[in-house]
């Protein structure tokens, strides 16, 4: 007896790898083929509207970040993210690719969506047409030497682009529907609430993670609407899951509201 113990033991001292292996990123909580699933023996036992409200779960969302990546804080959010199977969109500025490209890479490994935020942050309302197609250009092909071929979606800085130019972008625009200003706000508190306050599903919401603040604010809003039943899925993805067809050129809110440019 002494001696089996004994060699059970050796065999559960034994080393099992000189080094730990790396872990593939389980990708499966960004499956959004379909709607939650709830046991009947829970279902059962609620009333009506309840049963209703939980069936009617997930409710879908989009995270999407301007302005990085940022070495110190995007990839502390890339971590939160995965941590929380929650996707997200960034809106890349082509300058701050270079050095950056293993945070892109990260992106597309664990399924995010890379975006267009040209190349040097330009209002491109009021800039010369030529400069408008190089901006976008010019980040694309950095965008591709990074991660590979994709269909970069483009958000104009600020938000703006007007009629004209917008007719010179051959992929969809994305614009936003819940802005918490967190480049002002800086505070992480207020910026869950003023997101908190306004969210309903479908939302495309608008933050930076240029900022530390805006990365514990974006974490935040993870665990508090994810309690509430919110997935979190990619701007492409909100688009396919509302049935929406997004066309080049235009400019969108949310999947299912156009904003007008002038
Ligand atoms: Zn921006």
């Amino acid at each position: 007896m002494k001696k089996i113990i004994c060699m059970l033991l050796a065999v559960m001292l034994l080393p099992v790898s000189a080094c730990a292996q790396p872990v593939e990123p389980d990708l499966s909580a960004y499956d959004t083929s379909g709607k939650a699933e709830i046991p009947m023996e829970i279902l059962g036992g609620l009333d009506q509207a309840t049963r209703e409200d939980l069936l009617e779960e997930p409710k879908y969302v989009a995270l999407t970040f301007d302005d990085g990546p940022r070495a110190d804080t995007t990839g502390r959010l890339l971590d939160g993210l995965l941590e929380r199977g929650a996707a997200a969109t960034f809106f890349v500025i082509g300058e701050q690719v270079p050095c950056n490209e293993d945070l892109l890479r990260r992106m597309r490994a664990e399924g995010h969506q890379i975006g267009n935020h040209t190349y040097s942050h330009v209002r491109l309302l009021k800039a010369e047409k030529d400069m408008v197609v190089e901006e976008v250009h010019k980040t694309e092909v950095l965008l591709k030497e990074a991660v590979g071929e994709g269909d970069f979606w483009l958000r104009p800085p600020y938000g703006l682009i007007g009629c004209e130019r917008s007719k010179l972008i051959k992929t969809p625009m994305i614009y936003w529907s819940v802005d918490p200003q967190d480049w002002k706000l800086l505070d992480k508190g207020k910026v869950v609430d003023a997101v908190l306050a306004a969210v309903q599903p479908g939302d495309i919401i608008l933050l930076h993670d240029f900022y530390s603040t805006s990365v514990d604010a974006a974490l935040e809003i993870i665990d508090r609407l994810q309690a509430d039943g919110y997935a979190f899925v990619t701007v492409e993805e909100l688009f396919r899951i509302q049935g929406v067809e997004p066309q080049e050129g235009t400019l969108y809110a949310r999947p299912d509201r156009v904003r007008e440019v002038k």
